[in-house]
């Protein structure tokens, strides 16, 4: 049992069971011992998880192109902000902005705001990102405020590390999973007897006992941030992470060690957690303040609709037959149906009466 562990089983042992989310916000948070608070280096093929930006900087361009078409499409306002969420060690946003370069007119209108919650991780952002000229500025989390004109928002794997909390529908209604502790005192997950329907959506209450509800009411509330600004001030979001538009009624919430899957509740702090995204919450809370929703459509129709392909063959004129075929490995990861192409969704936050973005048709 680690010290966070521990720390954990007293608290839970005086005060009680605590919910998943409020688990999974200490594991994730804890400022020296949580996984995205400590010391601790997440990311990366050394960490534990690859992210796309990670695999390839086609990635972040072919997001640039994407900004700057939403950009010139809202006729190009000289006052714009891009804004990432969980920029992690800020590769993404460095091949965005390297990029914009071929775009003065669109470099020179933003600045550009960083969400992040890791002290590690924000110093590696600076360290990447000194270079690129243009002015950023980082903030914990997402404040209304970064709202006040158009802004263009981009979060590649943020929301599926929001917590969540479980519902189980047992036989005599739903009932919250929460972390307790058993005889040993070790962290365990037990019921609560407590009724929970009120906290299930109404399209659940049927669902037959053995099934699972995941709510992230942090999600859904930061969709809802999003949209309110961007109904009102122009400006677009993209939200890419592995998910479906509807829930399967199974847990999807899961720890990830060195690439393999963990035990859920061991060592908290030292495993990534996760949940799949439920990309149908997200888009009804997003129109619910007025925005338009495209999507989600998979990964790989996005980027391959954007022009990865040709990407990958610009970049491989004139270079080394291994460089191609790494490029077009890249490619593969990143849309092939056994990779991230069909896992991964892509879903857009757009202005009220928005048409069809690229990628979306
Ligand atoms: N987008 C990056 C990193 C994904 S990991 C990539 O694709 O490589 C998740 C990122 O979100 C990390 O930078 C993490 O520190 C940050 N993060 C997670 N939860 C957060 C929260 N609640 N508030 C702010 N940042 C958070």
């Amino acid at each position: 049992m680690n010290a966070l562990a521990e720390r954990l089983g007293r608290l839970i042992a005086h005060e009680g069971p605590i919910t998943l989310a409020q688990y999974m916000a200490i594991a994730s948070h804890e400022r020296a011992l949580g996984f995205y608070g400590g010391e601790h280096d997440p990311l990366g093929s050394k960490g534990d998880f690859v992210t796309a930006p990670e695999i390839s900087q086609m990635f972040g361009e072919l997001l640039f192109v994407w900004c700057m078409g939403q950009w010139r499409k809202q006729g190009s306002p000289g006052t714009a902000r891009l804004v990432e969420l969980g920029p992690g060690r800020g590769t993404m946003m460095s091949d965005v902005l390297r990029a914009a370069k071929t775009a003065p007119d669109f470099l020179a209108a933003i600045d550009v705001v960083l969400v992040e919650s890791h002290p590690a991780l924000r110093t590696q952002q600076e360290t990447r990102l000194a270079a690129t000229g243009v002015p950023i500025s980082w903030t914990e989390d997402l404040k209304p405020e970064v709202f006040d004109r158009p802004v263009f928002v981009l979060a590649n794997e943020f929301f599926d590390s929001l917590p969540v909390r479980q519902f189980l529908r047992a036989e005599e209604g739903w009932r919250e999973r929460m972390v307790g502790i058993d005889a040993s005192g070790a962290l365990d997950l037990v019921i609560s007897p407590i009724a929970a329907d009120a906290f299930v959506p109404g399209d659940r209450r049927g669902d037959l006992p053995g099934s699972i509800a995941e709510i992230s009411d942090s999600a859904k509330a930061l969709s809802s941030i999003l949209a309110q600004g961007i109904a009102e001030q122009g400006g677009a979001a993209l939200i890419i992470d592995y998910g479906n538009a509807a829930p399967a009624g199974a847990p999807t919430l899961q720890a990830i060690r060195a690439h393999r899957p963990a035990r859920l509740l061991e060592d908290p702090g030292e495993v990534d957690l996760s949940a799949h995204v439920d990309f149908g919450v997200l888009a009804a809370s997003a129109r619910q303040e007025g925005a338009a929703v495209f999507g989600p459509v998979t990964q790989g129709q996005f980027l391959e609709s954007l022009g990865i392909r040709a990407r990958a063959e610009v970049l491989s004129l004139g270079r080394a037959a291994e460089v191609a075929g790494s490029l077009s490995r890249d490619v593969e990861r990143l849309i092939g149906s056994q990779e991230m192409g069909e896992l991964f969704k892509v879903m857009a936050i757009l202005p009220p009466g928005a048409s069809p973005p690229t990628g979306f048709g």
